[in-house]
């Protein structure tokens, strides 16, 4: 008998009716077969077959828009809008991968030399492991950049399902097999696993069927995975995008002060603060720490508090609460909503004791940011250069890209948001969604972006004889 998957609904405190039975070795074994023969039948190589495809998909996906915001909203506790958006997000991205996909194979080039002729195109690398995020059902799911990256690409893909959204991703996996069906392709152009543990996923990693992995949540679990892609007999190329602190800075001459700090906080409460690129560390001179304390403190006090998506990123979130709150350090200023327990707020710290705890210098995913003060601009850039990679740094002052700060945040972050919020990753060809490490395991690539078709790409010359 197998195991079962139960989803949880955050809004209400409940379990789901239905829950899902997670994937046997057997299922896992079947799907690599399937993977492995549609790549090499060349299944997805031709670029009309792969454009109808992904033509035929975005119709499927609006069919069944009602039947995946009824599951999306049950299992997540996110909201309509939120569905909404999201939703728009996961089709405009699907339409632009397949355009990146024809201007890739208008890439193919041809040099006539003296003695003979070379091509280059760029081919899909091979079947693909997804690993999709808790916090995007759609976005960066089973649906999501990914998948449609890798398939633009023309490579075949399986998907290890994210259990606290299993249902969304089990229909997912539906929409695109009824697709494969209706256009009869190759029916390994596509699998979907479930798995309660890490052993499911960890051997789809390890089969040498698998050629490249993308993979978005957080820095163990992406870790985790990475070693084994890398300790394997044939190494193979695994982009994962992890966690990140996103600090902000706010120079000592920031004018319009409160409404900076009104989107900060804004930015923060948003869906709980279960974004990546939340703000986790905000940096402030000792000039307008008050206004700066006074402000935050009466906007997170006014925000509404939304549900975690999970119990277990409740207990995550309160746990790395309750660390920070045991460096005894700091004053705390936050508020604990009545209806779903949730806490939002932030901390006020000095930023010698930002520099002394690692603590406070590690991602909360949830929302709740630090406040570091400052009184001697110089420490910051030295702060700065003393945290990790990170897929977006903030500056906010008159003229952030003429500040000193500029460069530094240039080095460290996959995108500077200057007088703004990092919030809100637009997919446009000019979005970079990655950053040096840890943010991601490879600063040159992005997952967002029609760039980002190309971690599934590589490229091979074809030489001839004149004549031949
Ligand atoms: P997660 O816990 O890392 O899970 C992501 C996926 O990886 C899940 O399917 C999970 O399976 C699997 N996994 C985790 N550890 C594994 C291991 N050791 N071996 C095999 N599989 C493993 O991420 P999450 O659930 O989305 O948690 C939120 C975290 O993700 C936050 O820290 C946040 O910053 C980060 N995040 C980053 C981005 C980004 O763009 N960089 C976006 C969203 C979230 P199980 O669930 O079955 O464990």
């Amino acid at each position: 008998m197998p195991n079962f998957i139960e989803t949880y609904h955050c809004r209400t405190g409940t379990v789901n009716p239905i829950s899902y039975p997670v994937s046997s070795f057997d299922d896992l074994s079947k799907c690599l077969e399937q993977a492995s023969d549609a790549y090499y039948s060349g299944a997805l190589l031709d670029i009309n077959v792969r454009t109808n495809f992904l033509n035929e998909l975005c119709g499927q996906i609006v069919a069944r828009k009602q039947d995946l915001f009824d599951l999306y909203t049950s299992e997540t506790s996110l909201s309509r809008p939120r569905f909404e958006t999201e939703f728009d997000r996961t089709l405009n991205q699907l339409r632009l991968y397949r355009d990146a996909a024809i201007a890739l194979e208008q890439q193919r080039t041809e040099s006539v030399l003296a003695d003979r002729i070379i091509s280059k195109k760029p081919l899909p690398v091979g079947p693909i492991a997804v690993f999709g995020a808790s916090n995007f059902p759609l976005a960066y799911s089973t649906l999501g950049g990914d998948v449609m990256g890798a398939f633009a690409a023309g490579c075949p893909v399986i998907v290890k399902g994210h259990p606290f959204h299993a249902g969304t991703s089990l229909l997912s996996s539906e929409i695109i097999r009824d697709t494969l069906r209706k256009l009869k392709l190759h029916p390994g152009i596509f699998g979907h696993v479930l798995d309660d543990g890490y052993r499911i996923g960890q051997a789809l990693v390890q089969d040498a069927r698998i050629k490249g992995c993308g993979f978005t949540g957080s820095y163990e679990g992406g870790m985790a995975l990475y070693r084994i892609a890398q300790s394997r007999e044939e190494p193979i190329p695994f982009f994962a995008e992890m966690g990140s602190l996103n600090p902000v800075v706010i120079l000592p001459d920031t004018e319009n002060l409160t409404s900076h700090l009104h989107k900060l906080v804004d930015s923060i409460t948003t869906d709980a603060g279960q974004f990546c690129t939340k703000p986790g560390i905000i940096f402030c001179p000792s000039s307008l720490i008050e206004e700066a304390i006074q402000t935050m403190n009466a906007r997170f006090n006014q925000t509404t508090t939304h549900p975690m998506l999970h119990p277990s990123l409740q207990t995550r979130y309160e746990t790395r609460l309750h660390e920070i709150q045991s460096t005894n350090t700091g004053k705390l200023y936050v508020k604990q909503d009545q209806e779903f327990s949730v806490t939002q707020g932030f901390i006020h710290v000095q930023n010698t004791e930002l520099n002394h705890f690692e603590t406070l210098r590690q991602e909360v995913f949830g929302p709740f940011c630090v406040l570091s003060e400052f009184n001697d601009f110089g420490m910051i850039a030295h702060t700065l250069t003393k945290l990790n990679g990170q897929l977006t740094t903030t500056i906010i002052g008159k003229n952030p890209e003429q500040s000193t700060l500029f460069n530094i945040a240039c080095s460290m972050a996959g995108r500077v948001i200057l007088s703004g919020v990092p919030t809100g990753v637009a997919v446009i060809q000019e979005m970079h969604h990655g950053g040096p490490y840890p943010a991601s395991s490879d600063s040159r690539f992005t997952a967002v972006g029609e760039a980002s078709i190309l971690r599934f790409v590589r490229y091979v010359s074809v030489q001839k004889s004149h004549g031949t």
